[in-house]
């Protein structure tokens, strides 16, 4: 169980059981009392190297901005949910380029307002709709402290339409498995070679934990995706992918590769995460290659297009040969 440093709350937090259960189950851990959860001064004033330290805290408020984005990849919706940022320290998370010093664990307590706006939405549009609800943190990682994910299912399962879907980096999913989810989720787990999660994914579950997470949510009934994400083109890019490819194919359970899909995303990076990591994390790697990567405007990179096309090529090469079967829905 994650055991913060300190706790900043809001004091309106108390007025939901969410709230006080939090607030319960930290009786010993020390609280600071703050006016908002989106600007705490002492945490904007922090140095970069103070970056792990501040992945320590945890952040309880009330989410007061509810707008869903429109989005075309898997799924309708990108809905703020009841999480954002993450105990994990990856040195590429893209809500460390966001919201750069607050890509710590904010929790937000007001879930049944949440969730109540994802179902009205769904049941009143003609259409069966698919709500991201994990894209600004780690709803598997977050369920340890809150266990907000059998309650957002048991509460769902009964919604006449819609879908909700999350990604993962964690394996912690023992809490999901027995629950009547009405094949109503898809959780979306992401994996990388073994040697990239380790230098450079800080603080998430190893490769073997992520492949028996799958095989134990394909048995309990959920949908399955796999992401391969973020690819990282380091120099023996192409060995330690195949070698994930094949790990894969040999680990994952017949029945998920009956009929999982994948999602391939190129890592992004920015001069924010230059600057974070190589004072927070001085003895990693160093993820800004020049030779290989180009501006792609406000600071962020990307890998240049002749090299991405010809990684697109040999993964997708590779894809076919072990995975014939199983649909890429895009690579990007
Ligand atoms: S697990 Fe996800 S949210 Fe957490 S640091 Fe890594 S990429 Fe960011």
């Amino acid at each position: 169980m994650f055991k913060p440093r300190t706790i900043y709350y809001e004091k309106e937090i108390l007025e939901y059981p969410l709230g006080k259960q939090l607030m319960k189950q930290y009786e010993d851990v020390n609280k600071v009392e703050i006016e908002n959860h989106n600007n705490i001064e002492e945490m904007r004033k922090k140095q970069n190297k103070e970056f792990p330290e501040m992945k320590r805290n945890l952040i309880i408020g009330i989410r007061k901005t509810h707008k869903f984005i429109e989005n075309h990849k898997t799924s309708d919706y990108l809905v703020p949910y009841t999480s954002s940022g993450c105990t994990a320290s990856c040195m590429y998370c893209y809500l460390v380029c966001n919201y750069n010093k607050c890509s710590y664990l904010r929790l937000f307590v007001n879930r049944e307002q949440m969730l109540e706006k994802i179902i009205k939405t769904a049941n009143s549009s003609e259409k069966e709709l698919t709500f991201e609800i994990g894209s600004n943190s780690d709803l598997i990682l977050e369920n340890i402290i809150t266990n907000n994910l059998p309650w957002t299912i048991e509460n769902f399962k009964n919604s006449k339409k819609g879908h909700l879907t999350f990604p993962t980096k964690f394996d912690m999913v023992d809490d999901i498995l027995p629950l009547d989810h009405k094949g109503k989720v898809t959780i979306r787990v992401s994996v990388n070679p073994e040697e990239i999660i380790n230098k450079v994914e800080f603080g998430t579950s190893r490769l073997t934990g992520r492949i028996e997470a799958i095989n134990k949510l394909k048995e309990a009934g959920y949908k399955i995706g796999i992401l391969i994400a973020p690819v990282i083109l380091v120099d023996n890019w192409k060995e330690i992918y195949l070698e994930l490819i094949k790990r894969l194919n040999s680990e994952l359970s017949e029945k998920v590769k009956k009929d999982t899909f994948f999602e391939i995303i190129f890592m992004t990076y920015s001069y924010v995460h230059t600057k974070i990591n190589e004072e927070a994390f001085p003895n990693a790697i160093n993820l800004y290659n020049k030779e290989i990567m180009t501006g792609r405007g406000r600071g962020k990179y990307m890998y240049k297009n002749d090299i991405r096309k010809e990684s697109e090529i040999f993964l997708r090469e590779q894809m076919n040969k072990y995975f014939p079967n199983n649909k890429i829905e895009y690579i990007v």
